[in-house]
């Protein structure tokens, strides 16, 4: 296996290689660095996070950069806050034996004079979200004639979240740019425009495929009735429970709800959605990455660019529409080599969507069954067993204090210790998991007896018209609203944020809503009549990215 100093990287880069405990390159770092090395290429890497693409641009980055010139000479774009900070710590790991060298991140949402004050210390590196920087060249903080390098990282991210003029006008702005290093999971044909508008003839280097799920991740679904989501992802946590993981929904309504429902059974989880100040989001991320806190629960928008360690589990509350938001959630899970777990909870109708996702992913996807109430049990209890047979017992005073417990117990027997110990963690499963039903949908003809398909019936029912009718009067169309808007893929949104972006706007869930047809400028939402008005109200006439939004009912005349 190749080493990182035959690669060409200096020997203090590799020095802090070593110091990481990176041993060989990753396969983007083997076929990256020695191009990036040359300085003049331009690049696109196509690679999923947890490939070790950072280290892929940022070692021959700092290889690149003249210590002793105390300007900015490279420029690293990236979509979030999160990541911005998640680079520059890892450029502070690999610069530690280079003296001179400064880095500084730059974002929304703190102060912008700290930020100046910081690039004007003299930093040969900034790392930027796009808005952020583009306030920064306005004030004239950044000068970008000296400019050589830019990086684009998680391109598709920032285009998706409607950065494409920001981006544009970076490339633009920097006229001494000797090279652009793109890294992206995916290759939208917007990203092909932008390369071939500002690259020439760029080295591109796919790791695995792109669209491409990690291969050490294990994808399972579960099919279960709509009504039974909760359920299910209750006993898909308490089924695991050492899981550290990140559930993902459509809505930060959905976020929310399911958190302080959790929250308030016991559960240590949080949510991480978009109406979060930045110090709430802060805390929360920091409390999730020690590990204080063992469940995230986020929306797509607000999980960007996060990159937290050893996620055992992705869970996806629903299945997202595109196959490009899955890859991205599945991919915070089976990171540098370890392996990790998606598991998707889907709803018998979804199944096709699943497939479609399972072709383009091109890795296999397993069908489970949600546990029984007695499986759950039987996990815990073995579960609990082990830690406490596992418990370090060799610190602390423990010895003092052994005749008094001998003498406290002297007339209780093992077993019933172990008992007593038992009930004291099992008690809340065993009462809720008592009179458990199964909550998978079977083959109907199958297992026409079993409560699966009563379940399924029970689904049907409430799908052509529970007894308040709901869904029936949805279903006609004498019921639906078309509404339209002047919005569309042009700017930047794809089904599923789209959907989130109407819901969260509007305050409104989601089962109101009906088809979406989504064209280049503009979309058509089908919608419950009685809901069409609020729709309108919230979002007709607001502002997005500078435009003024139009929503009006499609089929009147106005
Ligand atoms: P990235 O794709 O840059 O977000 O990297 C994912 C994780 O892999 C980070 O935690 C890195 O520290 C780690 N990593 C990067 N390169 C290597 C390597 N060559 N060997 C082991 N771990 C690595």
């Amino acid at each position: 296996m190749i080493t990182f100093s035959e690669l060409g990287l200096d020997e203090k880069l590799v020095k802090a290689t070593d110091a990481l405990g990176f041993v060989n390159p990753s396969p983007i770092q083997e076929k990256a660095i020695p191009v990036l090395l040359s300085g003049t290429k331009d690049f696109i890497g196509l690679a999923q996070t947890g490939t070790g693409k950072t280290a892929a641009f940022g070692l021959p980055l700092l290889q690149l950069m003249d210590a002793k010139q105390k300007f900015p000479q490279a420029l690293v774009v990236c979509p979030t806050r999160e990541l911005c900070m998640q680079i520059v710590n890892d450029l502070e790991n690999f610069k530690k034996f280079l003296p001179g060298m400064q880095v500084v991140a730059v974002y929304g949402g703190t102060s912008i004079s700290m930020q100046v004050r910081d690039i004007r210390k003299g930093v040969q590196i900034v790392v930027a979200t796009p808005g952020r920087l583009i306030d920064l060249i306005e004030r004239k903080a950044v000068n970008l004639e000296e400019i050589k390098y830019v990086v684009l990282d998680e391109a598709d991210e920032m285009l998706n979240m409607g950065f494409q003029e920001d981006i544009e006008f970076i490339l633009k702005n920097t006229p001494n740019r000797e090279a652009t290093w793109l890294f992206s999971a995916t290759m939208p044909p917007e990203i092909r425009r932008v390369s071939k508008k500002y690259m020439t003839t760029p080295f591109e280097v796919t790791v695995g495929k792109a669209n491409t799920a990690n291969k050490s991740i294990d994808h399972q679904y579960y099919v279960v009735a709509a009504q039974h989501r909760y359920e299910a992802l209750k006993r898909l946590i308490d089924f695991n429970p050492g899981m550290y993981g990140i559930i993902f929904t459509r809505t930060k309504l959905d976020a929310q709800d399911i958190a302080e429902k959790l929250t308030r059974e016991g559960y240590d989880i949080d949510a991480l959605h978009g109406d979060l100040t930045q110090a709430q989001r802060d805390k929360v991320m920091n409390a999730f990455r020690e590990k204080t806190l063992q469940l995230l629960i986020a929306t797509d928008v607000a999980a960007r660019g996060i990159d937290v360690k050893e996620i055992t589990h992705v869970i996806n509350y629903e299945l997202p529409d595109d196959v490009e938001v899955y890859t991205h959630r599945s991919g915070r899970t089976g990171r540098a080599g370890s392996t990790g777990i998606c598991m998707s909870i889907v709803h018998a109708r979804e199944t096709y969507k699943l497939r479609t996702i399972e072709k383009m992913v091109q890795a296999p996807f397993h069908k489970l069954e949600i546990p029984s109430g007695k499986d759950v049990c039987r996990k815990q209890f073995f579960y609990f067993m082990d830690k406490l047979l596992k418990t370090d017992i060799s610190h602390g005073d423990y010895e003092t204090y052994l005749p008094m417990l001998e003498e406290k117990f002297a007339d209780v027997s093992k077993e019933e210790v172990l008992q007593r110990v038992a009930a004291l963690e099992f008690d809340r499963f065993l009462k809720y998991y008592e009179n458990s039903g199964d909550l998978n949908v079977r083959e109907q003809r199958k297992d026409r007896d079993q409560r699966g398909s009563r379940d399924e019936r029970g689904d049907r029912n409430r799908r052509g018209g529970n007894e308040r009718g709901e869904r029936r009067e949805f279903n006609s169309p004498a019921n639906t609203t078309r509404l339209f808007v002047n919005l569309g893929t042009k700017d930047g949104f794809y089904k599923a944020s789209f959907l989130q972006f109407i819901l969260d706007m509007s305050d409104l869930k989601k089962d109101v809503l009906g088809r979406i047809d989504m064209k280049e400028m503009n979309s058509w939402i089908e919608i419950e009549s009685k809901a069409a008005k609020q729709m309108i109200k919230s979002i007709d006439g607001k502002n997005f990215r500078g435009r003024k939004i139009r929503m009006n009912d499609a089929d009147s005349r106005r």
